[in-house]
């Protein structure tokens, strides 16, 4: 996770004119964690440009590793300059577009725990995950394959 840190930081500073004080600056100021949202992780934009992730740091303790890639995912929407909506609002194709950029830039590890959350029908029915699982893991093994992310490398 704090790979994807530094490349948003980057991202964000080839794309905008923000200027950021320091990486750990940066970094609190865009992970919020709140221990009753209700979701799993929701992007809200600030003022010039800056994102936040509001993350759900309980529900991301349950889910362990796949949690990065749901944060992703939401930073993602920020980037990309999606309409910002709650979680289970977005049409599919930017759905898609927000599991692919995440596939791409979490580590590979991350990559696997949130396909075999995806493929654990009894783990993910209490949990705020929204789309087609079977249809979520199809685009994140595909985005994470052209990115090079090698699935099943032994860690
Ligand atoms: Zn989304």
């Amino acid at each position: 996770m704090k790979y994807i840190i530094l490349k948003l930081i980057l991202l964000t500073a080839l794309q905008s004119a923000v200027i950021f004080t320091g990486v750990a600056n940066a970094q609190a100021s865009w992970e919020i964690p709140d221990p009753d949202f209700k979701y799993i992780a929701m992007v809200r934009k600030f003022p010039r440009e800056r994102y936040a992730v509001i993350y759900n740091p309980v529900l991301c303790e349950k889910i362990g590793d796949a949690c990065a890639f749901f944060r992703a995912h939401e930073y993602s929407h920020g980037f990309r300059n999606d309409i910002i909506l709650r979680p289970d609002e977005y049409p599919q194709s930017l759905e898609d577009r927000g599991d692919c950029w995440a596939a791409k830039y979490v580590d590979s590890h991350e990559v696997e725990a949130v396909i075999n959350l995806l493929s654990d029908s009894e783990a993910i029915k209490d949990l705020p995950i929204f789309g087609d699982p079977a249809h979520r893991i199809e685009v994140i093994k595909k985005c994470a394959a052209d990115g090079g992310i090698w699935l099943g490398r032994k860690k």
